[in-house]
């Protein structure tokens, strides 16, 4: 939680679906803690890929499949790649998707991406970036020559509770601090870099929407 939790519970409580499918994932994921991305974000993404409308997405970080199912129900017509290192998830999500029916336009790949974004010849209209989140300027250095021109990259969790906006968790000793000094550096290199425009949006763990200008 980042902004007033009123607030964040009223959003949340306006975001919830109706769809049995999506809910029974949801309840699974809530069971084995997995952090799958949460009803206003569900709702955020699924509008950034009705706007892009991607022929092609690649996403890093599949767990059960969820918000893949989210970008596919939101645009027809997309063909979607994603990557998960666990074995157990990869299983899940290929369950999940053929219940949906889009086994044939969501390709799960399992692997580390850091080797997997290698092996990768495609270039994509959207990139959606939520795996471990010490290694997301890897991610980033591997996919953004696979990104378009005028495609958009989606960051999840970039501010990890909010603590990334807190120098103290920058500056002292602290058990997270290696992922919040990195998320921070993260958001340093897409801001700083000429080529991209970015936006943080302070919803659930903090997105970063950025669009390859050239
Ligand atoms: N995008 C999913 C949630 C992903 S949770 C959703 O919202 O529905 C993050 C996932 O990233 C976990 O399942 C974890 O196993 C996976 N992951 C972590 N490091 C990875 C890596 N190096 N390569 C591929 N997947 C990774
Ligand atoms: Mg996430």
């Amino acid at each position: 939680m980042i902004v007033n939790k009123v607030v964040e519970e009223y959003i949340r409580k306006k975001s919830q679906t109706d769809n049995k499918l999506l809910r029974e994932i949801e309840e699974f994921a809530l069971k084995n803690n997995i952090p799958i991305i949460e009803p206003e974000v569900r709702n955020f993404l699924g509008m950034i890929v009705k706007i892009k409308k991607p022929c092609k997405i690649l996403e890093i970080g599949t767990a059960i499949g969820y918000s893949s199912i989210i970008m596919k129900m939101a645009s027809k017509d997309s063909k979607i790649t994603t990557i998960e290192i666990n074995e157990d998830s990869f299983l899940e999500a290929k369950l999940n998707i053929e219940k949906f029916g889009f086994e044939k336009d969501i390709h799960c790949i399992l692997g580390d991406a850091n080797e997997v974004i290698e092996l990768l010849e495609d270039e994509y209209d959207l990139i959606f970036i939520d795996a471990a989140k010490g290694q997301y300027i890897n991610f980033f250095e591997k996919t953004i020559d696979k990104l378009k021109v005028n495609g958009v990259l989606v960051s999840d969790n970039i501010l990890f509770r909010g603590m990334v906006a807190e120098e103290k968790y920058k500056t002292t000793r602290h058990r997270k601090i290696t992922i919040v000094k990195r998320l921070d550096e993260y958001i340093d290199l897409l801001i700083n870099d000429k080529r991209l425009s970015s936006s943080i949006v302070p919803i659930d763990d903090g997105m970063m929407i950025t669009y390859r200008n050239e």
